[in-house]
């Protein structure tokens, strides 16, 4: 089973305390393709113009990553700037140049309006809604999304809780979002506007995964010593979880069981990202680093009284 998956793809440059890098492969699709396709082949939907390195086209071609939903376009790929503070956690966007997506419209080819699973990693909510009109009936759609959208079109993303099985967001932007300090309450108003599944991130505190009828599941993060640049954490959990999904998609329901199996991937995916900048670690981690690490977060996870 594929996963399809559209948002953005990037050229950032980012900066941290220890260090500083230009023009990297980034953005929400390009870490949530890489991270997907590590559990299933994906079929991804964005645009870059004309001056994206060929060699970031070859990286997502070697990953059982379908290129056919890419527009290659005249301009300028868009751009994104960030700043990490020293406890690696804030952020501040320096700068966005939205160029090619200023005039993106999702296409979807023919053969991937059937794709069982779909994610909607972070992007304009109404980009979001566009390719969920031309898709048939998924078995599960999950968005993630940001607080720009919440500030500047918090209206459409309502609307599109609507139309999803789930929603991924960080803690400040479910309280934001929801105007509830409480991240229970939160979950809940966000579920009472539509998902049946919420998962909130709590970036080194782990995640929160809260299902209907009180089914409830909270993720440690994965201790790291070193961590060289958050950027992508989020859309590398967004991106492990839906391929996990697509991939036991064949053998059962999409059910909180599943779901949490899927953070767990989701998490250790996430790990391994923050461990360098850009994509670099999740160009060179493989299967068994994976299997390894979740089999540890999972009895990390677990507690038990003799
Ligand atoms: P994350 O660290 O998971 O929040 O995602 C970081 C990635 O999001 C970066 O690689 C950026 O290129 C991308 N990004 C930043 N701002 C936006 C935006 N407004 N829309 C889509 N992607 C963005």
């Amino acid at each position: 089973m594929s996963v399809l998956i559209v948002g953005s793809i990037a050229l950032d440059d980012i900066k941290t305390p220890a260090a500083e890098h230009p023009n990297l492969l980034g953005g929400s699709a390009s870490y949530g393709a890489v991270a997907a396709s590590f559990f299933s082949p994906v079929n991804l939907v964005g645009i870059v113009g004309e001056d994206f390195p060929k060699e970031h086209i070859e990286l997502l071609r070697s990953r059982r990553i379908d290129l056919e939903g890419l527009q290659i376009v005249a301009g300028k790929t868009f751009r994104w700037s960030g700043e990490y503070m020293l406890d690696m956690n804030t952020r501040e966007t320096r700068s966005v140049e939205l160029n090619v997506f200023e005039h993106f419209t999702p296409a979807l080819p023919a053969n991937y309006k059937s794709t069982p699973i779909v994610l909607l990693a972070n992007i304009a909510p109404d980009l979001q809604h566009h390719v969920l009109d031309q898709v048939g009936k998924p078995r599960f759609v999950i968005a993630d999304t940001m607080d720009l959208w919440i500030n500047i079109a918090k209206d459409s993303l309502t609307r599109l809780l609507g139309r999803v099985d789930m929603l991924i967001l960080n803690d400040g932007e479910a309280r934001q979002f929801t105007g509830e300090t409480n991240l229970v309450k939160a979950a809940r108003a966000i579920q009472a506007l539509g998902p049946k599944y919420v998962a909130i991130k709590k970036g080194e505190h782990g995640c929160l995964l809260f299902g209907s009828d009180g089914e409830f599941f909270s993720c440690p993060a994965f201790p790291l010593e070193e961590i060289h640049d958050p950027t992508g954490a989020g859309d590398s959990f967004a991106g492990g979880l839906a391929g996990v999904l697509a991939r036991e998609s064949d053998s059962g329901p999409v059910d909180f069981g599943a779901l949490r199996r899927a953070v767990v991937f989701g998490s250790v995916l996430a790990s391994f990202n923050v461990e360098a900048f850009s994509l670099e670690r999740l160009k060179t981690v493989d299967a068994a680093q994976i299997e390894d690490r979740s089999r540890l977060l999972r009895l990390m996870s677990q507690f038990e009284t003799d």
